[in-house]
């Protein structure tokens, strides 16, 4: 089957293989022991710095590939389609961290952070939710106290991804005076490196999927924070997190194509190979029903994640489509992977096949960047906001 609808260029053809090839030698021998060990493999960070992996989106100057949205979803999907653990590193990092330091920090933020963040010496982190702020962000607790030169921060985040490798994470804390709450507008961005003082790495959560990825509680106690590492404006924090979100839902949707396709291949060479009744299970109207659907779906969550990052390319809000492109491919990923596991019979229900992995590592795809509820809401409300 063909990859996409329309011809890839020669740049994005060339990232492709350079991404398949590097998933294929350093990620797939590892990934089911890194799944049931809860392995996150920290050399797989520099290595993917190294191949331009973790600056895609930033420009040359900064040591970026400096491509066009595309061509990361590409080699993202590439990824993922072997390892969503390793997947949701990559998209987190270069969707979020380094595109809003990129976007929205100082001249010399940029200078110390970027060009480490885009050769993997440094791994990104985003901090926005808490235990009881998690759809509802903007009801975030965490407050940031001005004193001095410095910020204090007090609060607890929540499954923070990368949160314990990171060495700069984007904290989302609230910089308005309890007296009088802003709402969504009362909340900074701050970029916290973990040498600073206050600064706890808290519990690492025993997950369902996405084994091999570290997802972990922060502790901020007292932690002081130069005022030089706020990012911005002290009261947009919130609004620049919904910002950089319309892009990492963009990265969530490749992870969830890559793991539908992965399942996808898996069902196919299987249904060849499994023999039922004399023939191979492929000949059987109901498995290629099966197969036919999950390929149509796969197709058609690549082509709506591509026109939408085209059209953030032309420079278009992309807040509705990122929404769809998200929704739509994280259902596909979910309802694929469960196709999977049927077609592959009891050996699907089993460690030992690759599809029980991916068939677990989906259902977070629905949830995170916004659950699938809240990519509802937010397209119905475009459509009014267009109107
Ligand atoms: C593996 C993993 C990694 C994560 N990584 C990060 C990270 O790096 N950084 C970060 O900040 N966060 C991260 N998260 C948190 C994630 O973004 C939240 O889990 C998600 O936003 C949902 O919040 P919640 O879990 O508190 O669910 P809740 O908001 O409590 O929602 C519970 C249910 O109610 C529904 N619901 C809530 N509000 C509405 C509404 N208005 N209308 C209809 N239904 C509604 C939800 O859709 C859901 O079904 C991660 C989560 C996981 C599981």
């Amino acid at each position: 089957m063909s990859w996409a609808l329309h011809p890839l260029t020669e740049e994005q053809q060339e990232i492709q293989k350079l991404a398949r090839e590097f998933a294929h030698a350093e990620i797939a021998p590892h990934a089911a022991a890194w799944d049931r060990d809860c392995h996150f493999e920290p050399t797989l960070v520099k290595k993917m710095g190294e191949l331009g992996f973790l600056g895609m989106l930033l420009p040359e100057e900064h040591d970026g590939l400096g491509v066009d949205t595309s061509t990361y979803l590409i080699a993202l999907e590439e990824i993922a389609a072997v390892d969503a653990s390793v997947a949701v590193m990559m998209s987190v990092h270069n969707s979020l961290p380094t595109s809003m330091i990129n976007r929205f920090g100082s001249d010399e933020q940029k200078k110390r952070f970027l060009k480490p963040m885009a050769r993997g010496e440094i791994l990104g982190a985003f901090a926005l939710s808490e235990p009881d702020a998690g759809s509802d962000a903007a009801a975030l607790s965490t407050q940031a106290v001005k004193d001095g030169e410095s910020w204090v921060l007090n609060g607890a985040k929540s499954w923070v991804t990368n949160g314990s490798t990171a060495g700069a994470i984007i904290v989302m804390a609230r910089t308005d005076a309890s007296g009088s709450r802003k709402g969504a507008r009362g909340i900074g961005a701050f970029i916290v490196t973990p040498d600073l003082p206050g600064f706890a790495v808290g519990k690492k959560e025993d997950k369902m999927g996405l084994r091999a990825s570290p997802t972990v509680s922060l502790v901020l106690d007292n932690l002081r924070v130069p005022a030089g590492n706020l990012l911005g404006d002290p009261s947009q924090g919130f609004i620049y997190s919904m910002q950089s979100l319309d892009n990492g839902r963009l990265g969530i949707a490749a992870q969830a194509i890559g793991i539908a396709r992965s399942a996808l291949e898996h069902s196919t060479a299987y249904a060849l190979e499994r023999r039922q009744f004399g023939k191979p299970i492929k000949e059987f109207e109901a498995i290629q029903f099966k197969l036919a659907d999950m390929a149509m779906r796969v197709a058609a969550a690549r082509s709506l994640l591509h026109s939408a990052a085209a059209a953030k390319d032309r420079g278009q809000s992309i807040t509705q489509f990122s929404a769809m492109a998200k929704l739509f491919a994280s259902e596909t990923a979910m309802w694929v992977t469960t196709q999977a596991v049927q077609i592959f019979g009891g050996y699907g229900y089993m460690k030992d096949y690759p599809v029980e992995r991916l068939f677990r590592d989906a259902k977070v795809t629905e949830i995170y960047e916004g659950t699938s509820e809240i990519q509802r809401i937010v397209i119905a409300r475009e459509l009014y906001a267009q109107s």
